[in-house]
């Protein structure tokens, strides 16, 4: 018994490797920045005076785990 019309006739795209590696390592900078800045920016490492980075991550700081207070 066939079931016709419910086949999937739409093929999968396949993306080249060279075409997405440049996205991929943009895309892994950017994510190092985030992790920078939620995890290590604060004390002696870091970049921006003050608390303000530190109390806008603050909730992404608990999230992720990172030691804080
Ligand atoms: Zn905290």
């Amino acid at each position: 018994m066939t079931i016709t019309g419910l086949t999937p006739s739409a093929r999968p795209i396949t993306i080249p490797v060279r075409e997405i590696l440049p996205w991929a390592i943009l895309g892994g900078l950017l994510l190092m920045l985030a992790i920078y800045f939620v995890g290590a920016e604060q004390g002696a490492t870091s970049i921006f005076r003050g608390m303000y980075v530190h109390e806008f991550v603050h909730d992404g700081r608990h999230l992720l785990g990172f030691p804080c207070h």
